[in-house]
């Protein structure tokens, strides 16, 4: 069977992919690799960030004979996601982790996070809320005993609107304050049946799966 590292330590996403291909591969997360680099996520892009993560960990794994694997096919699939608000030119893009704290480089908390987009969103009224939620998936193919193929990318995007104050428990990051392009309520009230049919994820995924030859 083949063996799928999804590079990531967001458990959210993990069940959003594990949810959506797990039954196809043996999925293992970066958590079963304790010791993997932090990879920092300075490109200017989703896809350079998703290739970023997806190759340096390629790097990492092939140059350690522990870890690479000799009877089974290895992908490595890394997503690189965020919210893009209109009225915000964009914002906050590829900085949607660390949004509340622009200038560091680890992650702010959701909460933090959330409460600036609106406090920016505060005078732009109801009908100019328009975002979208993108995600890049690079998907990676490790050869034993030598390099790895260039990665494969495939996007998805979700249009919707940011509302005026928090709804819903499920989910993760802005879902909260997202609500998809048709719905009445965000991705937290929506919960995750419904996330993964509409979401910006699954329609990366969804491509993958379409495109790549098993
Ligand atoms: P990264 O892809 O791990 O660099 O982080 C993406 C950031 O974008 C997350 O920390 C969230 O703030 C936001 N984001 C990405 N996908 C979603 C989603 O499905 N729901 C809510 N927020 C998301």
């Amino acid at each position: 069977m083949t063996t799928l590292l999804i590079a990531t330590r967001n458990l959210h996403k993990v069940a959003e992919i594990r949810a959506l291909l797990g039954e196809n591969f043996r999925c293992l997360t970066l958590k079963d690799f304790p010791a993997a680099p932090e990879v920092i996520e300075d490109a200017a892009t989703f896809a350079g960030n998703a290739t970023k993560k997806a190759v340096e960990l390629a790097k990492w794994l092939a140059s350690d004979s522990r870890f690479t694997v000799h009877d089974s096919r290895t992908l490595i699939l890394a997503d690189d996601s965020g919210l893009e608000v209109d009225a915000l030119h964009g914002a906050p893009g590829v900085h949607s982790a660390r949004f509340a704290a622009l200038d560091k480089t680890e992650n702010s908390k959701d909460a933090d996070n959330n409460a600036k987009l609106l406090r920016l969103l505060k005078d732009v009224p109801l009908e100019k809320r328009t975002a979208r939620f993108r995600c890049v998936i690079a998907l990676v193919e490790i050869i034993p005993h030598s390099a790895f193929r260039a990665p494969h990318l495939f996007d998805g995007t979700c249009e919707g609107q940011i509302i005026l104050a928090p709804h819903g428990e499920n989910g993760f990051g802005y879902d909260p304050l997202f609500v998809p392009e048709g719905c009445a309520q965000t991705f937290a009230q929506l919960g995750d049946a419904v996330k993964n049919q509409l979401s910006h994820r699954a329609k990366a995924l969804a491509q993958l799966w379409a495109k790549m030859v098993w």
